[in-house]
């Protein structure tokens, strides 16, 4: 084992994840593989590690973060929680069950802190590009040290791809947009409704982004908003300052037309598009090409890539489940790696993705996506030792979440859910969520209770 070399590309909560599978190995008494993780930041978390950068950061590189100030979790965090370190250990007391983004990224860290994983990280180092050597079976990873600007190569025996895959911009064009004379950007590049009070928002998409970007900028103060979609609208009873319409069919000045012939004026546009799958440092017949989908095809249980399964993917779904979901496959990996799971012939491997596409294809609503994934889930946990949770149940919490949403998008952030990994039923915010306007750590976790009405008093 000893002598094995592992290599993990990008340091968010899927490599996090990978690092900290081992470490648990390593605490079982298993010697584990030389492990070194890469990234590109100059700190860990992925996404959750917010940058008010755009574009390119301090070294030229293209900035990885599509977060942004005043973001909650969408999703209650009982349904993300890490069944080997709760929020309960970390939090000490129960909290609510949408914390922002501040709050999920101290638990992260939390979790990764307890051992000496920094340790394994070498930051601001970013993996170009690498090839792999069929008669040594070894992976070459050209690297750049981005401080030092300074080249260098490394070889592994086994390469775990944790670089996300909501980072790339998909941006589409529209007839006139090169013309309209306010901001256009994608969501990617959104840093927080601010800059859109009292104005009129135009949102391309009927995703998480916009239904997210779209109820930040009402909640803050935008004049109107509207959604725009191509296939289908979000749907849900929106309260008025907000809208949808039908797909732009092109723009004229400040002016969107719209494809039922309506038009509006708007002063900004948020492309809110979706991603792609990228991935530069990859020749392209060791590239995943992939939509944003619940099981991508051409890897074995999610996570081995067909052609070479010494290239591992971790997190290449879309998700609803994703933490735990990262862990399990970080597990499953972790014990391949170490000779502890094997692989089936291809053959098998085929059938096997082919039944999971054939279950895949049936499914055609929110709920049904849940319940698969949680099947997915489901399948690997119990190939692994990652500690057990009750996928059911929390498959149930996000059927809830979705009624809730549809209940009220305005409101669903204040509910409250029971952890299946300590039985704590999560706290009341302080503050309701279309009143709280700071995301701080601090703020949310102040034991004062500023509640509207001693606000008012
Ligand atoms: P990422 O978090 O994207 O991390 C990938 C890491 O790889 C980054 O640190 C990056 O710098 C590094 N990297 C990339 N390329 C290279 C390279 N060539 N060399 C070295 N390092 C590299 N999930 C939830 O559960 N709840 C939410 O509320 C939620 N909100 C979200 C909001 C937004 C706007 C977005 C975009 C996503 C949200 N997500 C949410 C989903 C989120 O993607 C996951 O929670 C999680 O961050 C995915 O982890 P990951 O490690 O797979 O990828
Ligand atoms: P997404 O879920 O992949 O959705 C992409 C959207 O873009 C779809 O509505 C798609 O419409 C539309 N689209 C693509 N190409 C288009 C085109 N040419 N013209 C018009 N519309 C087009 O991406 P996302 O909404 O950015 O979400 C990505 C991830 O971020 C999710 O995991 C989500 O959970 C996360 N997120 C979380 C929060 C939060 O609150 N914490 C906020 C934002 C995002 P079709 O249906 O027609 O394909
Ligand atoms: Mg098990």
């Amino acid at each position: 084992m000893k002598n094995k070399r592992i290599a993990i590309i990008g340091a968010g909560p899927s490599g996090l994840a990978q690092i900290r599978a081992f470490e648990s190995a390593k605490k079982q008494g298993k010697e584990i593989p030389e492990i070194v993780c890469f990234e590109k930041q100059a700190n860990w978390g992925g996404m959750w590690n917010y940058t008010w950068r755009t574009g390119v950061g301090k070294f030229g590189e293209p900035i990885h973060g599509s977060m942004y100030k005043y973001l909650w979790s969408n999703g209650p965090k009982e349904c993300l929680e890490f069944s080997d370190y709760s929020f309960d250990e970390h939090f000490k007391k129960p909290i609510s069950s949408y914390p922002p983004r501040p709050v999920l990224f101290d638990y992260i860290q939390g979790r990764i802190n307890k051992s000496n994983a920094r340790d394994y990280i070498r930051f601001n180092t970013t993996l170009r590009w690498l090839t792999f050597n069929e008669e040594t079976e070894k992976f070459t990873l050209f690297l750049d040290d981005l401080k030092n600007n300074k080249t260098y190569e490394e070889k592994f025996d086994y390469v775990v791809v944790a670089t996300g895959h909501f980072s790339t911009p998909n941006m589409p064009f529209f007839e006139g947009i090169d013309d309209f004379p306010g901001a256009v950007m994608h969501a990617h590049d959104f840093r927080g409704a601010d800059q859109f009070i009292d104005k009129d928002l135009l949102l391309i998409g009927s995703s998480y982004s916009a239904e997210d970007i779209g109820v930040q900028s009402y909640k803050h103060g935008a004049k109107s908003v509207t959604l725009s979609y191509r296939s289908n609208p979000i749907g849900l009873s929106w309260p008025e300052g907000i809208e949808e319409r039908p797909l732009v069919t092109h723009f004229e000045g400040n002016t969107a037309f719209f494809k039922d012939g309506t038009s509006k004026r708007f002063d900004a546009v948020v492309m809110c598009t979706g991603y792609q799958h990228k991935f530069p440092f990859l020749p392209s017949y060791l590239r995943l090409k992939t939509e944003n989908n619940l099981y991508p095809d051409h890897l074995y249980k999610g996570i081995f890539f067909q052609t070479q399964p010494k290239l591992i993917y971790l997190g290449m779904q879309d998700q609803y489940y994703t933490f735990n979901m990262f862990d399990t496959q970080a597990w499953l990996s972790r014990d391949y790696m170490m000779g502890e799971f094997e692989l089936p012939s291809k053959e098998e491997q085929r059938k096997d993705i082919d039944l999971w596409l054939e279950k895949y294809s049936k499914v055609d609503d929110p709920k049904e996506d849940v319940d698969f994934q949680a099947d997915y889930i489901k399948d690997l946990i119990q190939m692994t030792d990652y500690p057990e949770f009750n996928v059911d149940k929390v498959g149930e919490m996000f059927k809830q979440w979705l009624q809730d949403k549809e209940d009220n998008i305005l409101t669903y952030r204040d509910k409250t859910f029971r952890s299946v990994v300590t039985g704590t039923m999560a706290a009341e915010h302080h503050t309701e969520w279309m009143d709280e306007l700071d995301d701080s750590l601090e703020r949310y976790l102040m034991k004062e209770e500023k509640t509207k009405e001693t606000v008012l008093s």
